[in-house]
C-alpha cells in the first residue's frame, strides 16, 4: 500500500537511516540493494536514487529533500517571514595592485566607525559596516563593506554562484591609469552583472590626470555620466581624505534607488568571506549573511564543515548573539575550516546539518572521479564517421553489478556519441585487463574491485587510464560525463540588444547607416544583426561602425541614441524608419548529450553550492 505523503530523504543516506526511514529491518534493505547489484554495510552511504529504488520495491514513495531545498526554505518558500524589510548594502572595493583600495578602506573605517571602537577591530574580520549619519530625518544609514578579497577569490565565488556584492567601486589610480587587474575587474563586474562605480584615486598627486582614466574606461564600456555614459566617476584622495564623503553620497544615492530587502526573521544563508584556526578556539569563518538571521546555538552547515555556532562576533570585536542580513560576522563552533565563498546555511537539527555536509564531501568526491575519467578519455576515443566512440573494459565483484553496468552502458548512445564494452569481467584488475586496453585503446573501469599495485604499475607504465568507482552512480555519471565532452559543437544565437530605427542616413553601396534608439542590451562594432519588421526579416549583416554624436565609439546601452552603420546583404533597401535591429553574436557550444535511453541513470549531479 503505497504511502499518501512521501518520506523526505537526504541526498545521501546511510543503509542503517534508510532502514528507519522505511520503518524496515536493515537487512532486507541491504538483502535489496544487493539483488541491484549494489553491496553495501549497514553504515555505508547510498546516494538517493539508490535508496528510491529500494523504497519503490517496498512501495514506499520517497522525495528527495536536498541541499537546495533547504536553501529554499530558509530562503522564502515553506517559511513565512513577516519582517522583511530594507537591508544594508554590500560594497565591494576592486582594482589594480597600489591603486589604494586598502588605504581607501582604512579612510572610510577610520572616519565612520564609531569612535574609539574602531581602534578594537580584530585582525581577522574582513568586513566591516560603517554608519552615516541620518539623512532627512530617515533612519541612519548603514553600509557593508567587504574587504577586498582577492580576483581569483571573486572567481570562486562566482563559481560557488554566490552573488554577494550589491555593488563595486573600482579604485583607479588617477597618475597610473587602467591597468590588468582593472581590466580584470571588470570582467568580473559585467560577469557577475554587478553595478559598478568608479573612484578616481590619487587625485592629490601632481600627475594625476582624471581624463585619462576616464578615456582608458571607456574603451572598456565604463562611460563618465559627463560624456553621456551611465557610470558614476568621483575623483577622490584616499590618503588625503578628499571626496570620500562623496563617494560614500553616491554609494547610497545609488542604493536608495533600488530599495534592497531581505527577511530578517527566517533561518539564514550567507556566504564565507574568510576563515582561519585560532589558537584555544578552533576554526572560525567569517560569514556575510545573506538572508535571515543567525543565532548562536544554530546548526550550520558549511560546504563540508558542520558545527553549532558557539559563538559570534561582529566586526568591531564585540560578542553579539545574533547577526541579521547584509552583517559580516565571525562564527566559531565549526568542526572544520570552510573555505571562501561556500554558501552557510542552517539546518533545523544537527543531523540535517551534519548530513547536508556529508552530502556535500560526497558530491565533491564523484567530481574528482569523474574528472579523472574524462581526462584520460581522449585515448580511448575513436571515430567511426561522425560517431564518437568510447571503449571501456569493465571489472566488477559481482555478476549482478556486472549486469547491471552492461544493460545502463547499452542505452548510452546517440547518433553522437556511444559506450562500447570491449572487455568485461568480475574480479580486481588484471595484468591481462591493461594489456587489452592498450590494444584496444580502452579505458578501464573498476566498480567495487581493487587494482593490485603490481598492475597498478604496469598501468602506469603502459599508460594506461584505470578508474575506481564504489558507488554505481558515480560510475555512470563520469562516463556522461565523458560523453558529454565528446559531443559535436553547434552554434547557438546569443541576443545581445535591440533598437528602434529613428532615422535613415545616406547608403553607399553595400552600407546603410541608420539613426535610433537602443532599447534593450547593447551594442558593440562588429556584432551580427537582423532588421525586423513585425517579425520578418527584411536584411541581414553585421555592425560595422557605433557613433554617439559624433564619436566613435565602442559600445552603446539600452535607453541612450546612436548612429549606427551597417553592412547588410539582400533586402537592404527596404529599412525603414520603424523597423527595428535586433543584434546577436553566434557562439559555438557543445551540443546537449541526450541519450537514447535513460534506463537506470539517474543523474547525481555533484551538487556544489
Ligand atoms: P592597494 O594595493 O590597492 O590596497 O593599495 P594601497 O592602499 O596599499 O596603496 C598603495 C600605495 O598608494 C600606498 O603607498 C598608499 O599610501 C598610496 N596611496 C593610496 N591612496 C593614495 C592617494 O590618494 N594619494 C597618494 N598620493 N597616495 C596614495
Amino acid at each position: 500500500m503505497p504511502e499518501s505523503k512521501p518520506i523526505l530523504l537526504p541526498a545521501v543516506i546511510s543503509v542503517k537511516q534508510l532502514a528507519e526511514a522505511l520503518d524496515q529491518p536493515v537487512t532486507s534493505i541491504i538483502a535489496k540493494l544487493m539483488g541491484f547489484g549494489v553491496l553495501a554495510t549497514i553504515n555505508e552511504d547510498i546516494d538517493f536514487d539508490t535508496a528510491a529504488i529500494v523504497a519503490d520495491d517496498f512501495g514506499i514513495m520517497v522525495e528527495k529533500q536536498d541541499i537546495t531545498r533547504a536553501v529554499a526554505n530558509t530562503a522564502d518558500t515553506s517559511v513565512v517571514s513577516h519582517d522583511i524589510r530594507t537591508r544594508p548594502p554590500v560594497v565591494t572595493i576592486m582594482g589594480h595592485v597600489d591603486h589604494g583600495k586598502t588605504t581607501l578602506l582604512d579612510t572610510i573605517r577610520k572616519t565612520n566607525v564609531a569612535g574609539k571602537e574602531a581602534g578594537g577591530i580584530t585582525q581577522h574580520i574582513s568586513s566591516y559596516q560603517i554608519e552615516l549619519p541620518p539623512k532627512d530625518g530617515n533612519e541612519k544609514r548603514v553600509i557593508t563593506f567587504l574587504d577586498t578579497p582577492g580576483h581569483s577569490a571573486f572567481e570562486a565565488m562566482r563559481r560557488h554562484g554566490a552573488q554577494i556584492t550589491d555593488l563595486v567601486v573600482l579604485v583607479v589610480a588617477a597618475d597610473d591609469g587602467v591597468k590588468p587587474q582593472t581590466v580584470e575587474a571588470i570582467n568580473h563586474v559585467k560577469s557577475m552583472k554587478v553595478p559598478v562605480m568608479v573612484a578616481i584615486n590619487k587625485m592629490d598627486k601632481p600627475d594625476a590626470d582624471p581624463d585619462r582614466v576616464k578615456r582608458e574606461l571607456s574603451d572598456y564600456g565604463l562611460i563618465p555620466e559627463e560624456w553621456g555614459g551611465n557610470t558614476v566617476m568621483t575623483p577622490i584622495s584616499a590618503l588625503q581624505n578628499t571626496g570620500i564623503n562623496d563617494l560614500l553620497e553616491v554609494i547610497t544615492l545609488s542604493i536608495d534607488l533600488r530599495d534592497l530587502k531581505a527577511s530578517f526573521d527566517v533561518p539564514a544563508v550567507g556566504v564565507v568571506v574568510e576563515s582561519h584556526l585560532q589558537p584555544g578556539v578552533g576554526p572560525v569563518a567569517t560569514a556575510l549573511i545573506q538572508n535571515g538571521t543567525l543565532k548562536t546555538g544554530d546548526f550550520i552547515a558549511i560546504g563540508e564543515v558542520s558545527g553549532k555556532v558557539r559563538t559570534l562576533t561582529d566586526h568591531k570585536g564585540k560578542r553579539i548573539e545574533t547577526a541579521g542580513p547584509a552583517t559580516p560576522v565571525e562564527i566559531s563552533g565549526l568542526s572544520g575550516q570552510p573555505r571562501f565563498g561556500e554558501r552557510l546555511i542552517v539546518f533545523p537539527t544537527e543531523r540535517d546539518a551534519k548530513d547536508a555536509a556529508r552530502q556535500f564531501v560526497r558530491s565533491t568526491t564523484a567530481k574528482r572521479a569523474i574528472s579523472a575519467l574524462a581526462s584520460s578519455a581522449s585515448s580511448a576515443t575513436l571515430k567511426e564517421g561522425k560517431k564518437s566512440i568510447l571503449n571501456l573494459i569493465v571489472k566488477t565483484d559481482t555478476n549482478g553489478s556486472l549486469e547491471a553496468i552492461r544493460d545502463t552502458m547499452s542505452g548510452m548512445k546517440n547518433e553522437y556519441v556511444e559506450v562500447r564494452i570491449v572487455s568485461e569481467g568480475v574480479g580486481d584488475i588484471s595484468e591481462g585487463d591493461i594489456t587489452t586496453a592498450r590494444t584496444a585503446k580502452a579505458l578501464v573501469v573498476g566498480f567495487q574491485v581493487r587494482i593490485p599495485a603490481a598492475v597498478k604499475t604496469l598501468s602506469e607504465r603502459e599508460h594506461v587510464p584505470v578508474t575506481l568507482y564504489s558507488v554505481v552512480y558515480e560510475l555512470f555519471d563520469a562516463v556522461r560525463e565523458v560523453l558529454a565532452d565528446l559531443m559535436p559543437m553547434e552554434i547557438i544565437e546569443r541576443e545581445l540588444g535591440e533598437l528602434k530605427i529613428l532615422a535613415r542616413f545616406r547608403d553607399n553601396r553595400k552600407r546603410v547607416v541608420l539613426g535610433g534608439m537602443m532599447q534593450s542590451g547593447e551594442v558593440t562594432k562588429g556584432v551580427l544583426v537582423r532588421i525586423l519588421r513585425n517579425k520578418t526579416v527584411i536584411a541581414e549583416g553585421k555592425v560595422v561602425g557605433v557613433r554617439r554624436g559624433k564619436d566613435e565609439v565602442r559600445q552603446v546601452r539600452a535607453g541612450s541614441e546612436c548612429g549606427l552603420e551597417f553592412e547588410l546583404g539582400e533586402g537592404r533597401e527596404n529599412v525603414a524608419v520603424g523597423d527595428t535591429a535586433y543584434f546577436y553574436a553566434k557562439d559555438e557550444q557543445k551540443k546537449a548529450l541526450e541519450l537514447q535511453s535513460q534506463k537506470f541513470i539517474p543523474t547525481i549531479k555533484p551538487r556544489l553550492l
